[in-house]
């Protein structure tokens, strides 16, 4: 099965990806967690992906068409995949569009996830993620059975990603509203757009 998550950033897609990616057996590919895996390793790609990221920007199509196109060849996406985060653009979708082709296939649905403006300003500051594993908590809605500890991997460090805070938070939305928000139309005719 192939299945695309979208949404505006702090919709959930992430926590929603890694629940169904557990039921369905599918991995749940998050280009965001790519990213910050990149910025991580301070490889000069990773620098560049943090001068867009740190400032609510999307990053580069071709950056992460390449990034996107690397991860979806690899062996345990061969039976299907959830995609988290990607596409973003247009331009993106249509390159996901060439991909499945070229391995004859297509998309199973793409689930768009509904919340509204003002709720995401509030998940985003109180989200904390886990170094470790990347798991997502709430510190009022979804905080981890023990204070500062991952239920999932024990590591000690849940941080507040930079992007997280309620001006980086705004500026993301207006980049969902330009450049996201047109896949609706983009996958409307597919008929496997699903809102939930
Ligand atoms: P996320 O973890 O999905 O919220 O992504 C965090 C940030 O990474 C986004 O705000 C973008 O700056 C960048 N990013 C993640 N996925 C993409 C994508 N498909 N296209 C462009 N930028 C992306
Ligand atoms: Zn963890």
């Amino acid at each position: 099965m192939r299945l695309i998550l979208l949404g505006k950033p702090g919709c959930g897609k992430g926590t929603q990806a890694k629940v169904l990616s557990g039921r369905l057996e599918l991995p749940a590919i998050s280009t965001g967690d790519l990213i910050r895996a990149a910025i991580a390793q301070g490889s000069e790609l990773g620098k560049k992906f943090d001068s867009f990221i740190s400032h609510g920007h999307l990053v580069s199509d071709d950056l992460v068409i390449d990034l996107a196109r690397q991860r979806l060849a690899e062996p345990d996406c061969a039976e299907g995949f959830m995609l988290d985060g990607f596409p973003r653009t247009v331009s993106q979708a249509e390159a996901l569009t060439k991909m499945l082709e070229a391995i004859e296939h297509h998309l199973d649905a793409v689930v768009n996830i509904d919340v509204s403006d003002e709720l995401l300003v509030e998940r985003a500051e109180g989200r904390r993620t886990c170094r470790g594993c990347g798991a997502s908590y709430h510190l009022k809605f979804a905080a981890p059975a023990q204070e500062g500890i991952c239920d999932h991997c024990d590591a000690e460090e849940l941080y507040r990603r930079d992007d997280d805070c309620a001006e980086v938070v705004l500026k993301r939305l207006v980049e969902y509203r330009e450049k996201t928000h047109p896949l609706l139309e983009y996958y409307q005719p597919s008929g496997f757009l699903q809102h939930v």
